[in-house]
C-alpha cells in the first residue's frame, strides 16, 4: 500500500534508529578519540542524535582496513560476475528499505520526502544495479601489432579510493561515486558531509548484508578540516573523488601535491544560465522548467540555473508567469508529500543565503518575490523562494554561487549578448536553452562552455550520461555514464612478444 500522508511518514520517523558510529572493517565503531557531534534536523532545529566525529586516526584505521581488503583480492580480483551479484543484492536491499532511507534522509537534510523517495528509493538503487550490470560487459582492447606480438590493454582497479561528499543529495552523491568505484574493484573510504551523515552509514550496513567483504566499504563521518583533510593527505589513498565547493576542491589539489600525488576527481560549484530565446513560447512547460531549474531542492543544487536570461521585450510576460508559479510553491514540512520546498541544510547555510539576498538588494536588484525574513509557522532554517528583477551581469548575485532558492532575471537584446553573458563565468557546469530553432539550439549547445547543455527542458541527464564541469566547476573526471568507471581504474598494457623475425 502506498504511504501518502505526513502522519505515516512521521510514524516511520518515530521508529527509526539512527546510525551513530563510524563504519570501519565491516563494523560500527566509535571514533578513537571518543568525540561526537550533534546531528540536527534543519526543518525543526531539533537534535536527531550524536554521531562519531572521526579524525586522522580513524581515517588511518579505515584506510588500513581498505588496503587489507584490497590486497586479499576478495573484491578487487573477484570475477566481475561476483561483484555484479553483490551490487544487485545491494540494489534490492536499498529498494526494500526505500521508505526508511528516504525518511532518514529527509530528516537529516531538510529535503522533501517526495524528492527523497525518488532519489533514495529509485535513483540510488538504479546506480548500483547499472554499474553492477556494466562491469561484466566491459572489455579491454587488443592493439594492432604484427604477428610477433600480442598487445593487450587491460583495466585494473586503482586501489583505495577516498570519496568526499556534499550534503545536498547525500545518498545520491554517494551512489554516483560508490557504485562505479565498487564495480571497478576498488576499496573505499567515504566521508559524508558533516550535515548529513546518516544514510551513507545505513547504506554501508546494507552493503555488508548484501555480501560486500569487510573493509571494502568504510564510512568516516566527521568534519572537513579533520576527516576530510586526512583523506586528502593520506599517503595510502590512491585516488580521491570529491564533490563539493570549488574552494574545498582546490584544497584537495593542494593536499595531493603535498602528499602522494594521488589523482583527484573534482565535481564542484556552478552558476548556470537558463536562456530563453525570442522564438520560444513562454508557456506552462517553460515556466515550470524555469522555476524548478532555479529553485528545485531549495536551490541547493550544483547545476541550479539561477541566472535566467530573457529577451528584454518579453521580460514582463516571463516574470509575471514565473511569479504566479513561485507564489503557488508549497514550502514547509519536508515530511508532507505536498511540500515542494523544504529547509536549508543548516543555520549557517540559511545565513549565507540570506546574506546573498541582502547583497542583491544592496547592489540595486529588486526583490519581486520572497526576500529575507522568516516564514510564519516554520521554526527550522527556511528561506522564502526569492525572485530578483533588475539583475545585471556582474552583480554579486549573478556571479557567485548562492546555493539557495533565488532566481534572478537578466534581460538581453540579442541572442549573442545572452551567449556572451551566459559564458562569462568562472564556472561551467550546466546550461539550459529554450528555442524552437534547431540551428540556434545547436549553436548554443556547442558554444556554451559547460559540461551539460539541456535544450527545451531542465535536465542533468541520467545515469547513462557523464556529468561534470568545465572551468572551475570540475576536473576532467566525470561522474555517471561509462565514463565514471575511468576515475577508479588504471590502464595497463601487456605486451606479449613472440619469436622475432
Ligand atoms: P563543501 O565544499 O563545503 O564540503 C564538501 C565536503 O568537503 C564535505 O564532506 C566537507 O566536510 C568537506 N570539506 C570541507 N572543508 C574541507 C577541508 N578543509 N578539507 C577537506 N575536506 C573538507 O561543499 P558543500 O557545502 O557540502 O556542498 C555544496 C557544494 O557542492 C556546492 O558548491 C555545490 O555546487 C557542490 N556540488 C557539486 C556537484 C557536482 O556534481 N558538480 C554536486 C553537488 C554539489
Amino acid at each position: 500500500m502506498d504511504i501518502a500522508t505526513p502522519t505515516d511518514y512521521r510514524t516511520i520517523a518515530a521508529g527509526l534508529v539512527f546510525p551513530s558510529e563510524a563504519f570501519i572493517d565491516g563494523h560500527f565503531v566509535a571514533a578513537r578519540s571518543g568525540a561526537r557531534f550533534a546531528n540536527v534536523n534543519p526543518a525543526t532545529a531539533a537534535i536527531l542524535g550524536e554521531v562519531a566525529a572521526c579524525d586522522s586516526e580513524d581515517v588511518d584505521a579505515a584506510v588500513a582496513a581498505a588496503r587489507r581488503a584490497f590486497d586479499t583480492g576478495a573484491w578487487s580480483r573477484a570475477a566481475p560476475e561476483a561483484r555484479k551479484d553483490v551490487l544487485l543484492r545491494l540494489a534490492a536491499l536499498l529498494r526494500e528499505h526505500a521508505e526508511e532511507l528516504a525518511v532518514m534522509e529527509s530528516l537529516d537534510s531538510g529535503k522533501t520526502i517526495t524528492d527523497c523517495l525518488n532519489e533514495v528509493g529509485h535513483e540510488v538503487p538504479n546506480f548500483f544495479q547499472w554499474y553492477g550490470e556494466l562491469i561484466d560487459k566491459s572489455f579491454g582492447k587488443v592493439a594492432p601489432t604484427d604477428e610477433s606480438a600480442l598487445a593487450l590493454i587491460v583495466h585494473e582497479p586503482v586501489g583505495v579510493a577516498g570519496l568526499v561528499l556534499p550534503w545536498n543529495f547525500p545518498l545520491l552523491m554517494a551512489a554516483w561515486k560508490l557504485a562505479p568505484a565498487l564495480a571497478a574493484g576498488c576499496s573505499v573510504v567515504v566521508k559524508p558531509a558533516e550535515q548529513t551523515p546518516l544514510t551513507v552509514l545505513r547504506l554501508a550496513e546494507l552493503a555488508a548484508q548484501a555480501g560486500l567483504p569487510d573493509g571494502v566499504l568504510n564510512v568516516v563521518p566527521g568534519f572537513g578540516e579533520t576527516a576530510g583533510q586526512a583523506i586528502g593527505r593520506h599517503q595510502d589513498i590512491d585516488v580521491v573523488s570529491f564533490t563539493g565547493s570549488t574552494e574545498v576542491g582546490a584544497l584537495f589539489l593542494k593536499y595531493a601535491s603535498e602528499s602522494n600525488l594521488k589523482p583527484v576527481g573534482l565535481e564542484m560549484g556552478g552558476k548556470s544560465p537558463f536562456i530563453v530565446l525570442d522564438d520560444a513560447p513562454i508557456d506552462d512547460a517553460l515556466v515550470s522548467n524555469a522555476v524548478s531549474a532555479a529553485l528545485w531542492n531549495g536551490g541547493q543544487n550544483c547545476s541550479a540555473n539561477m541566472r535566467q536570461f530573457v529577451p528584454r521585450a518579453r521580460k514582463d510576460e516571463f516574470l509575471d508567469k514565473v511569479l504566479a508559479r513561485v507564489a503557488s510553491l508549497k514550502v514547509g514540512d519536508p515530511l508532507d508529500p505536498a511540500t515542494e520546498m523544504g529547509a536549508m541544510v543548516s543555520a549557517d547555510h540559511q545565513r549565507r543565503v540570506l546574506g546573498f539576498i541582502d547583497a542583491g538588494i544592496g547592489e540595486g536588484a529588486r526583490v519581486v518575490a520572497g526576500g529575507s525574513g522568516a516564514i510564519e509557522g516554520l521554526d527550522g532554517y527556511f528561506v522564502r523562494p526569492t525572485v530578483f528583477d533588475d539583475v545585471t551581469h556582474g552583480m554579486t548575485i549573478a556571479t557567485e554561487e548562492i546555493f539557495g532558492p533565488v532566481l534572478g532575471v537578466i534581460p538581453f537584446s540579442k541572442p549573442e549578448e545572452a551567449l556572451r553573458m551566459a559564458s562569462d563565468s568562472v564556472y561551467g557546469l550546466h546550461a539550459t536553452v529554450f528555442t524552437r530553432d534547431i540551428d540556434r539550439a545547436l549553436h548554443f549547445a556547442r558554444r556554451l562552455p559547460c559540461g551539460t547543455v539541456s535544450i527545451n527542458r531542465f535536465s542533468e541527464g541520467d545515469i547513462k550520461t557523464p556529468f561534470g564541469g568545465y572551468k572551475r566547476s570540475g576536473s576532467l573526471a566525470r561522474d555517471n555514464g561509462t565514463e565514471a568507471i575511468a576515475q577508479y581504474q588504471q590502464t595497463k598494457t601487456i605486451w606479449i612478444g613472440g619469436p622475432e623475425g
